[in-house]
């Protein structure tokens, strides 16, 4: 047990993501009663501070639940049995998709792709022909660092089959990337507290179109969309909301809205890029060749430094918490995340870290060039206030 009291824990995990303290006391306050004036207030406006997130007019639904709540919440309202629906699978959350649907009686097809790809257009653009009821995916597959592009998508799905759903897992993407829901045509967006609004783990937000709206007939008692809405439109949710995790999320959505979607982007593509050029010159490969997410970074780990304990060694003697790969990436890859409230400061100091862990496992580079190159990077081009 490392009781070093100096040392800090530190999340570099794609989810939960560190909260700012502002944020942390807010959820604390266990007096407000959720079916006041002052509390609808809250709600109302938390709804309104994440609509440019979401890149809709349409506001957000608050549930309370992690982000598979929202997922299931968008497959138990929009799906019948026997619909035909299409799923991209290029990772582990690409493929709870293709499960959920299929637990509400969908006929999914899936889109396998390699893990570290993102999807070919024209190949989709094939399998559109079929004219499934909705198309599920992810704007971040969490699980290989790869951020599909969503907008070519919609683009794709609106020409092969116009009538065709768009549902959109944003649960690792939204606010490290931008995204304009009602500008691409997408039909459905959701997202999780946890992740890229720096809120502890428990509230799940989802957004539909007008045209989704139409075809919503509910099949879950809890995730009952229309009975959420006319709820949440008028004075409150439907059922007791996790009240503190509410209040934490309007403290923490006035941070993010003064910044706004687009920087808050840029925020997160320089860190993402800085640590991209950090790893590589630690003399470790990315492991995406492209479409790299804000969000995290996944790095190609040689299996003999792995086998040397370097996770347990950032774990247990560091006490920051990296993520390792999943599945068949097992062993293989780590997971950087530089996602939710997190500054180019505290991204070092993960890094350097990282490098230390690596020279302790005999990976061959020379220490320090990591750093070098974030530093030169994040000196480079972040942008920070001008006094
Ligand atoms: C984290 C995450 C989820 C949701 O996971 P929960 O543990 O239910 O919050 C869903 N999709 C993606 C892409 C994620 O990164």
């Amino acid at each position: 047990m490392n009781r070093n009291p100096f040392l800090n824990t530190r999340l570099f995990c794609p989810g939960p993501t560190p909260v700012p303290l502002s944020t942390a006391i807010a959820a604390v306050d266990a007096s407000v009663y959720h079916r006041s004036e002052d509390f609808y207030k809250i709600l109302t406006s938390c709804r309104q501070m994440l609509a440019p997130f979401f890149g809709t007019k349409h506001l957000p639904l608050i549930l309370t639940s992690s982000g598979t709540g929202a997922m299931e919440a968008a497959v138990a309202n929009l799906i019948q049995p026997g619909d035909s629906v299409l799923v991209l699978v290029g990772g582990k959350f690409g493929a709870r998709w293709g499960s959920i649907a299929e637990r509400y009686q969908a006929v999914a097809q899936r889109y396998h792709f390699n893990w570290g790809e993102s999807p070919s257009l024209n190949e989709l653009s094939s399998l559109l022909k079929q004219k499934p009821k909705a198309v599920f995916l992810q704007a971040n597959e969490t699980s290989t660092g790869v951020a599909y592009p969503v907008a070519a998508i919609a683009d794709v799905i609106r020409k092969a089959s116009p009538d065709t759903l768009m549902i959109v897992d944003g649960v690792s993407s939204l606010v490290a990337h931008e995204m304009r829901m009602d500008e691409w045509g997408i039909d459905v967006v959701l997202s999780g507290s946890q992740k890229g609004f720096g809120v502890p783990a428990g509230l799940s937000f989802i957004a539909l179109s007008e045209r989704a709206w139409k075809q919503v007939k509910p099949r879950s008692y809890y995730f009952d969309l229309v009975k959420e809405r006319d709820n949440q439109n008028k004075d409150g949710t439907a059922y007791t909301p996790a009240i503190g995790l509410v209040l934490a999320l309007h403290q923490a959505l006035q941070l993010l809205q003064d910044f706004g979607p687009a920087r808050c982007a840029q925020h997160h593509e320089t860190l993402a890029r800085a640590c991209r050029k950090a790893v590589q010159a630690m003399n470790l490969s990315l492991f995406p060749r492209d479409h790299f997410s804000n969000a995290l970074t996944a790095v190609e780990v040689p299996s003999a430094v792995m086998q040397r304990g370097l996770m347990k060694i950032l774990k247990n003697q560091f006490k920051m918490i990296f993520a390792g790969g999943q599945d068949d990436l097992k062993g293989k890859i780590i997971r950087i995340s530089h996602l939710g409230l997190m500054d180019p400061f505290d991204l070092a100091a993960g890094l350097s870290g990282l490098e230390i862990a690596l020279q302790m496992c005999g990976h061959s580079f020379k220490m320090g060039a990591g750093m070098t190159a974030y530093l030169e990077e994040i000196s480079q081009n972040y942008q920070f206030p001008r006094l």
